[in-house]
């Protein structure tokens, strides 16, 4: 409920990163230049030296489009992050997310890592502070890559800070509480002194709010658990910033601590560490951290017993709190409205009591219903993310099996285009590609005699007349025979094609004459002496072959020789090979 953790607090002003000044070359550059103007507007948004955030956030904005339009990059880094710390410094948390996110990838790389780094600190603090949690608990992780990778115990304690935040803020003061001991547990003994304070300020910070937040819902030592935790993380907290000069931390681990120590029951302590870190709180005009001191203090009053006063001090409060423009810090306010309701309590001024104590329930109640919409906005946006993520994988799965089938499709269409349907041989087609080939790799080495290549046109005798005395389906029962009959008579690198009707044609390639014959005989006569059961009644089944052979290596004319060898046999009698001249 009420915790003060400084980091978080837009007023904060952290320690400036500062790192190579990116400015463009000075030589060359005169004044009026676009150079001269970048480096102005540049040394205008230095938050060294920028009188106040909003003119600091205008000159880094300028600075950014110049170094833009410039295509100066190590420029636009440095203006990018100045303009994100001058609008966290001045509580535009929205402008922040909305202009700094789109433009990180400005920081990518080793050049801008201070940079980044707190800027993305920054991202997440506004994140979490202005409701954006999906926005913050990102910047959070990225940081969380980035110790991991660079190993700095500093970064790591920095990052579980901006995770803590975000947990806490979402209303999980135990997860938050457990990332950050456990981030001390690993890093707190290497870490640079700074980080650690802020570290361990967090921790009693974190627990402190646990306890508001348990309120009397757990058992007794729960609660003290917690308020042991607050003080054990708060003390060493504040030996170390004792080490120090830093006022804000100064006046934040003093009033954490003091009213842990009030809450203990031990008042004197409590109310010295209370009185200084509010001395200090208004001597260095940090207006909201002494309101929060006076909380405890109004707090502090009712625990001796001294309810008019307490009441005094709240009322006087919150109309303080109220004169001031812009909405009233809502912890705080609840916090003053508690121990105004209390002390009106104890006072037997019901009504009055009432009035404060419907505050804030109202308050409390709106946090909750805050938290509850961001959580279910986390939820909503990461399950439609997931399910946009399943969407797209499963359009890409069935991308893949659409192409599959595709190319399967497309094999199955080229093998058909090439393809006789009857027989399943080669068609005229695939004869034409493959004759082509073959005479071009026949002829290649042109210092070399082109290599010899055979081809044989075969022709069913009387074919006609099969079909005429038993059925144009036996008639195909023939070819298919036929054709597995000439395959299995081939080797590998033969073409055997179906021309069209009972016309095959054969080519040999790297074959001579004499063999060629030899190869076209026994296929003549293994067709004569195959026995055809499938065909009760036809006994005997011829061919005709007509060989021709190259040089020429010319397709046409070795077809030409080839369709007239055939003509010749058949001429001749039938049954017979004849060699083409
Ligand atoms: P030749 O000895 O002079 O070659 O006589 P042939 O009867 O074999 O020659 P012809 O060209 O006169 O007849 C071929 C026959 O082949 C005619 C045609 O009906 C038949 N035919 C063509 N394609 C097919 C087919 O796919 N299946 C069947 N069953 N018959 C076919
Ligand atoms: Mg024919
Ligand atoms: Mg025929």
């Amino acid at each position: 409920m009420s915790i003060v953790v400084p980091g978080s607090s837009p007023a904060r002003r952290s320690p400036m990163i500062r790192v190579r000044m990116a400015l463009p070359n000075d030589s060359g550059s005169s004044a009026g230049s676009p150079q001269a103007l970048l480096r102005q507007a540049l040394e205008a948004a230095d938050p060294a030296r920028a009188k106040d955030s909003l003119a600091g956030a205008a000159a880094a904005r300028h600075a950014l489009a110049q170094a833009q339009a410039l295509a100066n990059t190590s420029a636009a880094g440095q203006a990018l992050a100045w303009l994100c710390a001058h609008l966290y410094r001045s509580g535009h948390l929205l402008e922040l997310r909305q202009t700094v996110s789109p433009l990180l990838p400005l920081l990518d790389g080793d050049a801008h890592r201070a940079e980044r780094r707190e800027t993305l600190r920054l991202l997440s603090m506004a994140g979490s502070e202005s409701g954006a949690y999906e926005a913050a608990l990102d910047a959070a992780n990225r940081l969380v890559s980035e110790s991991a990778e660079s190993g700095e115990p500093g970064l790591a304690l920095t990052a579980a800070f901006a995770l803590a935040a975000c947990f806490d803020r979402m209303g999980d003061s135990w997860q938050a509480i457990r990332v950050m001991t456990d981030a001390l547990g690993e890093h707190g003994e290497r870490a640079p002194t700074r980080e650690r304070m802020v570290a361990l300020n967090a921790v009693c910070a974190l627990s402190l709010g646990n306890w508001h937040r348990i309120g009397d819902t757990d058992t007794e030592a729960v609660r003290a658990a917690q308020l042991d935790r607050a003080r054990l993380y708060g003390e060493q907290a504040l030996a170390l910033v004792a080490t120090m000069e830093d006022p804000v931390y100064e006046v934040t681990i003093g009033g954490n601590l003091g009213e842990v120590l009030l809450h203990q029951g031990h008042l004197e302590p409590a109310r010295v560490l209370l009185d200084r870190a509010h001395r200090k709180a208004l001597d260095r005009g940090l207006a909201a951290y002494g309101w929060r001191i006076e909380c405890s203090r109004g707090a502090w009053l009712l625990a001796q017993e001294r309810h008019e006063e307490a009441l005094a001090a709240m009322t006087a409060l919150l109309a303080e709190m109220a004169a001031r423009d812009g909405p009233l810090p809502v912890a705080t306010e609840i916090r003053a409205r508690d121990v105004a309701y209390r002390a009106c309590r104890a006072l037997g001024w019901f009504e009055a009591a009432l009035a404060h104590f419907e505050v804030v329930e109202r308050l409390e109640r709106q946090r909750t219903v805050a938290q509850l919409r961001a959580l279910s906005e986390i939820f909503v946006t990461r399950s439609e993310a997931h399910q946009a993520q399943r969407m797209a994988e499963r359009r890409t799965d069935e991308a893949r099996a659409e192409a599959v089938r595709q190319r399967l499709r497309a094999q199955k269409f080229a093998q058909s285009a090439e393809q006789d349907a009857l027989t399943g041989l080669a068609n005229r087609r695939h004869f034409e590609r493959r004759m082509a080939e073959l005479l071009e790799v026949a002829t290649a080495d042109p210092s070399a005699e082109a290599r010899p290549l055979a081809l044989a046109l075969l022709d069913v005798d009387h074919f006609k007349s099969i079909n005429d005395r038993f059925g144009h389906p036996a008639g195909d029962t023939v070819l298919v025979a036929l054709a597995q009959l000439l395959r299995e008579n081939m080797r590998g690198g033969d073409v055997l094609a179906r021309l069209g009707g009972e016309e095959f044609v054969i080519v040999l390639p790297d074959t001579p004459a004499d063999r060629a014959r030899e190869v076209c005989e026994r296929l003549r006569e293994r067709v004569e002496r195959h026995a055809w059961p499938g065909c009760p009644g036809l006994e005997r089944v011829t061919a005709s072959i007509g060989l021709a052979m190259a040089p020429p290596h010319d397709a046409a004319e070795l077809m030409r020789r080839a369709d007239q060898a055939l003509y010749a046999a058949k001429g001749g009698g039938r049954n017979r090979l004849v060699v083409g001249g």
